[in-house]
Formats: C-alpha cells, sequence, structure tokens
C-alpha cells in the first residue's frame, strides 16, 4: 500500500543514484525508469532504452568457466555466472519501496535545496507509478524533478508536470528528418509537447545534447534558439558537451556504437554556442553550472 491507502503501483527502474550534480538544483537521487520511445546515437544509458530487463557482459570479468553455456534464461545466467560478469539491468519496484529508499537522502536535499529526479529512460512510458511517486515526494515537502524526452501522451506530461517543481526538457535537433535518423523518431510530437507544457509551467530548462557533425551547425543551434525563444515557461537552457561515455554500455549490450569517431566540443566551442541562446535572451549554461 501507498500512503495514500492505494495500492502501490509497480515500476521498472534500473538505477538509483544518489548525490547527482547535474538533475536539478542541489544534491539530487535521481531514478533511472526503464524503457525509452528514442533511441539516441549518443545515448549514455543504452541499457534505458527497452523496457525489458536487460542481460550484459560486463568485458574483463569472464573467466569461460563454461558454467552459463546452454542456459537460456537470463536470470539463471546471472544465478550461474561466479564472476559477476552476467548482470542483469532492470528490476521492478513498487512507489512505496522506491520511496523508502529515495527517503533516506532527505537530510542531504534539506542541506543543499535538492531533491528527487525521475529520469530514464523515459519516465512517461510509466504514468501511473510516476504520478504516484511524485504526488507522495510532494506530500513529503521533497523539491521533484521531471526528465523528460518530451515524447509521450500529452496529458501524462501535463500531469506530471503539475505535480514537478521543475521539467528537464531536452531538445537534440529540430529538423524532423535529422531528429528521427539520429533518434528513431520524428521531433513534431516532442515540439508540441513543449508548446504546451510551456503555457501552464513556469519551471522549465531545455537541455540540449551538443552531438558535432550532429546537431551543432549554426543553423539548427539558431532554430532551437528561436523556438524556445517563444516559449513562456523556459527558464534556462544547458547545453550538455558530447562524451563517449555511452560507447562501453553500447558494447556490453553487444551494439555498435556509431560516433566512435566524434570528439568532444572544446570548452571554447561550447561557450561561443552558449553565445547564440544568450542572443536571443535565454540564461544558458554549459554542461548544466551555472
Ligand atoms: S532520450 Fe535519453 S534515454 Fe532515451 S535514447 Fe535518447 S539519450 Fe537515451
Ligand atoms: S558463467 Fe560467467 S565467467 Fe563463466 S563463462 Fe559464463 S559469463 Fe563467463
Amino acid at each position: 500500500m501507498s500512503a495514500f491507502g492505494q495500492p502501490s503501483e509497480l515500476g521498472r527502474i534500473f538505477n538509483v543514484q544518489r548525490f547527482s550534480l547535474q538533475d536539478g538544483p542541489g544534491l539530487r537521487t535521481t531514478v533511472f525508469l526503464k524503457g525509452c520511445p528514442l533511441a539516441c546515437a549518443w545515448c549514455h544509458n543504452p541499457e534505458s532504452q527497452s523496457a525489458e530487463p536487460e542481460l550484459v557482459k560486463v568485458e574483463g570479468r569472464c573467466i569461460a568457466c563454461g558454467s552459463c553455456h546452454g542456459l537460456d534464461e537470463s536470470a539463471a545466467c546471472v544465478d550461474a555466472c561466479p564472476t559477476g560478469a552476467q548482470q542483469l539491468l532492470g528490476r521492478e519496484v513498487s512507489s512505496a519501496e522506491l520511496m523508502e529508499e529515495v527517503l533516506r537522502d532527505r537530510p542531504f536535499f534539506e542541506q543543499s535545496g535538492g531533491g528527487v529526479t525521475l529520469s530514464g529512460g523515459e519516465p512517461l512510458l510509466q504514468p501511473a507509478f510516476v504520478l504516484q511517486v511524485l504526488a507522495e515526494l510532494r506530500r513529503q515537502g521533497i523539491h521533484q524533478a521531471l526528465d523528460t524526452c518530451g515524447l509521450g501522451h500529452r496529458e501524462d506530461l501535463l500531469a506530471a508536470a503539475a505535480l514537478s517543481d521543475l521539467v528537464l526538457f531536452d531538445l537534440k535537433h529540430m529538423d524532423d528528418g535529422q531528429h528521427r535518423a539520429w533518434t528513431g523518431a520524428g521531433n513534431g510530437a516532442i515540439l508540441a509537447n513543449l508548446e504546451a507544457l510551456g503555457q501552464v509551467h513556469g519551471q522549465i530548462w531545455i537541455r540540449v545534447p551538443v552531438i558535432p557533425g550532429v546537431n551543432d551547425d549554426a543553423a539548427n543551434l539558431e532554430a532551437t534558439a528561436r523556438f524556445v525563444a517563444r516559449i513562456p515557461g523556459v527558464r534556462r537552457l544547458d547545453l550538455l558537451p558530447y562524451h563517449s561515455t555511452g560507447a562501453a554500455k553500447f558494447r556490453r549490450l553487444g551494439r555498435a556504437y556509431a560516433l566512435e569517431q566524434v570528439p568532444a566540443p572544446t570548452p571554447a566551442r561550447m561557450a561561443d554556442l552558449a553565445g547564440v541562446f544568450e542572443a536571443h535572451g535565454i540564461t544558458t549554461t554549459v554542461g548544466g553550472h551555472p
């Protein structure tokens, strides 16, 4: 049972990360939910994309003992492996269990002005669970942030946003074809959702991953800035420089990583790009640090 006297909703998560400084104000506990409607080529958390638990093999830990050979169930492989080379990512929790876990960090939230961020994956794929967790966090007086890629049902987005002190909203590309090519889906519903959200929520931070050769050209950045500048609820925009931390995770999942040769943008380049947005009157950070 949840504290409301309703049955606890079940959700599927793959990580709870404590003491994060990048997912909203103060020290945060970030809950990563499993499942995403996008498949971004640069994704830092490719293990989040599938809604199902996934078996991964950790490089360098396999001693070729053969214990897992012939087993066709993921959980059996994990149980059989003596070295931890086989791991199953993703677990089911109830909202009550998750609340118990995150409330341990309440003193850190109070000292730092932090709170809890629901991220992923895409939280809007599990609306009943997310709404129950957000409502409970609000009841407990804990600052809450929703981190969304923006692709979800409009009513779920607006309902979750109404229970969130802050919405972190990702924008990846303004060109529909390029968006589809790099993320697997067009941007029409995302942009329309942001426009609707911006009319009713006053604390939106836009997050733009800067991927050299993908979305850092002048035309795209200018189009992004023009679009964002006319959304009333946007308070700031974070430019997040590309880095290749997702590459090893793609390998563990047995998937190809398309951006192997892409260099991280330099601090000077990021500062130049921030200027594009500031010229439109948008408060802009590099890396989420004001
Ligand atoms: S929206 Fe985020 S979690 Fe989903 S695929 Fe893209 S980068 Fe990964
Ligand atoms: S059980 Fe683990 S260590 Fe043994 S072969 Fe399988 S993955 Fe390698």
